[in-house]
């Protein structure tokens, strides 16, 4: 897991003015930024998140933050390799409605987000050689496996993967892969926005497994669960294991990108 990719941190927020010989990717190009004539037929990377509570500790775009970078360095490791690519402003908005209970969350549900991702799909692959989809919430999964395989029925090139964090092989003591704001999510925003992380906030939630708490989960939400949001445990996060979290995940990004062989579901697995 610990893989070491050579990526800089936070490359996004780096000018556009990097030697093309240093050990940084390239960044990629915004689509936002583009003139129309300087769009051409790219591959579209699209980062996809949430808008909802991450416990009293954390932001509430996190798994935006997480899936534009996943899809910044994915997509800049294709510019690297010579593919024409372009990062989309993201879809900031989720399904959220685990986490109605906690104020600030705003879930746009199933319904309205599968027709925004099918309407996105057909609009954007009128010009887009491929749209990639990079998604960071849980909770979006039923819609892009619903939205995905339709766009690909109807003749577009479309796939989706996830930020799935691997299982830690052990060097780093042994970080447990929790649900919810723990210490997967507590690291990963230490090591890119740790100035947006309330550390001396972060106190444990529900740490028991995911599958046991899900019929109580589905009656009454997380909070039902977690009074604090929380589904794990965020303490002993670190920036430097969100860092090693953060290559496994685009590694495995890009060996899911590269085999291109997307599942049923519109996912792509390598
Ligand atoms: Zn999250």
């Amino acid at each position: 897991m610990a893989h070491d990719s050579g990526e800089p941190n936070s490359s996004e927020e780096r000018g556009p003015r990097q030697s093309a010989g240093s050990r940084q990717p390239h960044r990629p190009r915004q689509l936002a930024d583009r003139p129309w004539p300087e769009v051409s037929r790219p591959v579209v990377c699209l980062p996809f998140g949430s808008i909802e509570q991450h416990g009293p500790h954390l932001p509430l775009d996190t798994d935006t933050a997480v899936a534009t970078a996943v899809a910044q360095r994915l997509a800049g490791r294709l510019a690297a390799a010579g593919t024409d690519v372009v990062m989309a402003p993201p879809v900031a908005y989720g399904s959220s409605g685990e986490h109605e209970h906690f104020a600030g969350t705003v879930s746009i549900g199933r319904d309205a987000l599968e027709v925004l991702l099918l309407e996105y799909g057909r609009s954007a692959c009128r010009w887009a050689e491929k749209l990639v989809i990079v998604n960071g919430h849980g909770g979006n999964v039923d819609v892009l496996t619903a939205a995905v395989p339709r766009l690909v029925h109807e003749g577009r090139d479309v796939a989706w993967l996830g930020c799935v964090p691997e299982a830690p092989d052990g060097d780093d003591g042994g970080a447990p892969l929790d649900a919810h704001a723990g210490r997967v999510e507590t690291s990963l925003m230490l090591h890119l926005q740790p100035e947006r992380v309330h550390l001396d906030r972060a106190e444990p939630g529900n740490t028991e497994p995911l599958r046991a708490l899900l019929p109580e989960l589905r009656r009454g939400g997380v909070a039902g669960v977690a009074a604090n949001g929380i589904l794990g445990d965020p303490r002993g996060a670190s920036a430097a294991e969100g860092e090693r979290l953060l290559s496994a995940m685009v590694e495995a990004a890009w060996r899911d990108y590269v085999a291109w062989t997307p599942t049923a579901s519109g996912r792509l697995v390598a």
